[in-house]
């Protein structure tokens, strides 16, 4: 058994267990955070397996700045936050919890102080919504 069977992230890439995707291409997956910081907050990674910045291939790095650009654009446009931040963790003891290269896309309003991710479980029916309306702008 190696590191990608048993990946939650992983399974979302083979489809095996469900996502709010945002979008997708060969490299690259954008989800809705199943847990957000705040609403809107979107998950970037490659498809490929690889733990963290310091073990993922440089063209999958690549792949997944463009698909963060391209989303961030995007959630800017559908939700109009005053600011986005953009994260990314290292290990556990750096706060990492999902050991598969991610990057964490923030939308944050002015004054709003976040919450910390992975705690509280989304609507599932607000991550939907927000999932939609910033598929409708990468549509356009
Ligand atoms: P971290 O590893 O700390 O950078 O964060 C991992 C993030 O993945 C957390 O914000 C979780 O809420 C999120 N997460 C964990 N499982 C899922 C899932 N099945 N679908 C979407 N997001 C997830
Ligand atoms: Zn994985």
């Amino acid at each position: 058994m190696n590191a990608r069977d048993n990946c939650i992230f992983c399974k979302i890439v083979r489809g095996t267990i469900p996502a709010h995707k945002v979008c997708e291409d060969e490299h690259t997956l954008a989800f809705m955070d199943v847990s957000p910081a705040s609403p809107g907050h979107t998950l970037v990674i490659s498809k490929a397996h690889a733990a963290n910045l310091l073990e993922i291939a440089e063209a999958d790095l690549l792949a997944v700045a463009r698909t963060t650009q391209r989303v961030a654009r995007a959630i800017h446009k559908a939700l109009a936050p005053d600011g986005l931040r953009i994260g990314q963790f290292n290990g556990a003891a750096a706060g990492q919890t999902v050991l598969h290269y991610h990057v964490h896309i923030v939308p944050m309003q002015e004054g709003q102080r976040t919450g910390a991710h992975g705690r509280t479980p989304g609507d599932p029916e607000e991550l939907k919504a927000l999932a939609s309306r910033i598929r409708e702008v990468l549509q356009d």
